[in-house]
């Protein structure tokens, strides 16, 4: 089995849910006694958060770029980002490692793509939604990307950095949401990319009458694929 190294701590809400995915998959596929080999690289998500709202996408690509030499120099195989936001840095850190970067549009991408869909709507962070490097990756996969209207992108924002990364889980946010993937619905939206890996703590398939597409479980269901491959 290859081993994995995973940049995560972004947060680590959604870091914990990659763990057990990944050992759950390699459970499954190599059987009961059967875990990932892996290293966790987590970072203080305060730190990353304030170059983020700084805009300094220089230094968080610093920060991103160590963690994957140091995973790299560890022996690890491969890369996985736990963080759709972050992969805005994702062409920056392949750069500077010669292992693969397991990118987490791309399993997003082949789901909506089996399921027939050619628009989806995408629900996550302002720069998610807003910026152009998560966009394009899914448009270059030949999908159509529809997002929320500025109220409900801003709104998706708020519930992620207030109470997601915070570990809050809120009936009444998880009513807000649903109401957003539904409006996206509406607009035609064959399947709802769950563009940030917390969402997943709110929302679950089955909670919009399209399909929901949760980029955590696809990119840790890819990883693990990666891994057990010979
Ligand atoms: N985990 C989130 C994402 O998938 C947001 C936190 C971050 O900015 O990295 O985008």
């Amino acid at each position: 089995m290859k081993l994995l190294g995973l940049i995560g701590g972004m947060s680590w809400e959604s870091s914990a849910e990659y763990y057990r995915l990944i050992n759950q998959g390699v459970r499954d596929r190599a059987g009961p006694s059967a875990s990932a080999r892996c290293l966790l690289w987590s970072f203080d998500f305060s730190e990353v958060e304030a170059l983020q709202m700084a805009g300094d996408w220089d230094g968080a690509t610093a920060l991103l770029v160590d963690a994957a030499r140091r995973l790299e120099a560890a022996g690890c195989d491969a890369l996985v980002i736990c963080t759709n936001t972050m992969h805005k840095l994702a062409d920056a850190v392949q750069a500077a490692v010669a292992i693969p970067l397991l990118h987490i549009a791309d399993p997003a991408a082949r789901q909506a793509q089996a399921l027939g869909c050619t628009r989806v709507g995408l629900m996550g962070t302002a720069f998610t939604m807003e910026q152009a490097f998560y966009r394009e990756r899914l448009a270059a996969a030949g999908l159509e990307v529809i997002v929320p209207d500025a109220a409900d992108r801003a709104e998706a924002h708020r519930i992620i950095y207030e109470e997601l990364i915070a570990g809050i889980i809120s009936e009444a946010s998880r009513a807000s949401y649903r109401a957003i993937a539904e409006r996206l619905a509406a607009q035609g939206a064959g399947a709802i990319i769950l563009g940030c890996t917390e969402i997943g703590l709110l929302l679950r398939d089955g909670d919009c009458s399209v399909p929901l597409l949760d980029t955590t479980a696809l990119h840790a269901a890819a990883a693990v694929d990666h891994v057990l491959a010979s």
